[in-house]
């Protein structure tokens, strides 16, 4: 399926539409100096050329801040836009559907992806809702750097051959800008700590020890429904049936008044459900904005970008921060380095595979691990999770790790603890 749209922007068919002063409002960053101008930019009208002729972004999402951020890139003059609509696209399959065509069946997917974005675009913009595509996308560009389609000069990388990528996220009021690098800043990986994991709540609270409207939602959606199967043996629930939320939410009442708690409704269920937070819309416009900026500051190069992580919350008031966010030495998405798993020779595969998904620096979603073993590559199957690793894993073994939140295959050394 090939996903990419190319955006028509007025002006683009060739034709020039333009009008007297169209651009004044941009020309006025450009064609003058100013006191906040980077000291190698000289004012002239080549910027807003470039940016109205020649530079290609590649937009990836357009849901609500995506819109918005298209929008926002379109009057500030930017006419070659692609976009990626990542609704079409389901997470799990983000390896076989992402930016591929027929013609490269048969060639590694990561490199389709790599030979593609390195080829036709400046600057890519992610206004995504899902940390894992983020992720995704994030290890592609730092796999493009491992390509070395980077120029390296002296053993310094040529900044004209980074791929920048400007992020953007929002949750309800809170939302984050930033700007990567690759091969230079920190990447998405570097930071996953900053990410809070997905809320799962623990199956003995859902089970037995409700304190919250949304543990009894819970408990009715994933032990209830099962149980029950309230409209027919092969029917699923169904977020967007209002006869199934109908039903949860009134067993959820009843759920939430034996254990004498209050807040279960109608739309909390289904926000539960439909695992949704609310989108708002003043958050979506202000991370538009401050990417947009970033974009136009990087495309002319006229003024220094943000350094390089902006944080935004209009829950209580208004509040921004910025920081610089550092590289991580060990980052499985940008470094070479394989990380360290200590364990001791008795562990389970399980705990190592615990630890993948749960670790806030890891947060996999389904490992596969492999490794060598006797010279042969070996898939180390769910069926010997529980027994330890004296099936011949060693101190100092490798373990390959495959997961959606990453393009590459991820190394990880073992490493006994006694
Ligand atoms: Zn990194």
């Amino acid at each position: 399926m090939n996903v990419i749209l190319r955006m028509l922007v007025d002006g683009d068919t060739g034709s020039t539409s333009d009008w007297d002063d169209r651009w004044n409002h941009i020309k006025k960053f450009l064609e003058r100096s100013g006191p906040f101008m980077h000291p190698d930019f000289e004012p002239s009208t080549e910027s807003l050329q470039f940016m109205l002729e020649t530079c290609k972004i590649l937009v990836i999402g357009a849901g609500g801040l995506g819109c918005e951020l298209l929008k926002n890139l379109a009057l500030s003059g930017f006419r070659n836009i692609h976009v990626v609509d990542m609704d079409t696209i389901d997470v799990s399959n983000l390896n076989r559907q992402f930016l591929f065509r027929a013609k490269d069946v048969g060639r590694p997917k990561a490199d389709v992806a790599a030979d593609f974005i390195n080829s036709q675009f400046h600057i890519i913009v992610c206004g995504l809702d899902s940390i894992v595509a983020r992720r995704w996308m994030n290890g592609m560009l730092e796999h493009i750097l491992n390509l070395s389609l980077l120029v390296y000069e002296d053993g310094v990388l040529d900044p004209s051959s980074i791929i920048p990528l400007i992020d953007g996220g929002t949750e309800g009021f809170k939302g984050n800008a930033r700007v990567i690098f690759p091969g230079m800043t920190a990447c998405i990986d570097c930071t996953l700590e900053l990410y809070p994991p997905q809320i799962n709540f623990p199956m003995c609270t859902i089970a037995s020890m409700p304190r919250l409207p949304e543990h009894c939602i819970e408990y009715v959606r994933i032990l209830l429904w099962p149980k029950e199967m309230p409209f027919g043996d092969d029917v699923s629930l169904d977020g967007d049936d209002p006869e199934h939320i109908q039903w949860v939410y009134q067993k959820s009442l009843e759920r939430a008044a034996e254990f004498s708690i209050t807040g279960v409704t109608y739309r909390l269920t289904q926000g539960v459900v439909k695992r949704i937070i609310p989108a708002v819309a003043s958050t979506n416009a202000a991370i538009a904005a401050a990417c947009a900026t970033e974009v136009f500051k990087i495309a002319s190069s006229a003024y220094l970008p943000l350094n390089n992580y902006m944080v935004f919350n209009d829950v209580d008031g208004l509040y921004t921060y910025t920081f610089e966010a550092e590289r991580k030495e060990n980052c499985s998405a940008c470094s070479q380095v394989p990380s360290d798993l200590h364990f001791s020779p008795s562990s389970k595969l399980q705990e190592v595979l615990d630890y993948l998904t749960e670790s806030t620096s890891v947060q996999m979603k389904s490992p596969a691990i492999t490794t060598t073993m006797d010279g042969k590559n070996k898939t180390l199957y769910l069926q010997v999770i529980n027994l330890p690793f004296k099936l011949g894993l060693a101190d100092g073994q490798e373990l390959a790790v495959a997961d959606v939140t990453t393009p590459q295959t991820v190394l990880f050394k073992l490493c006994f603890t006694s």
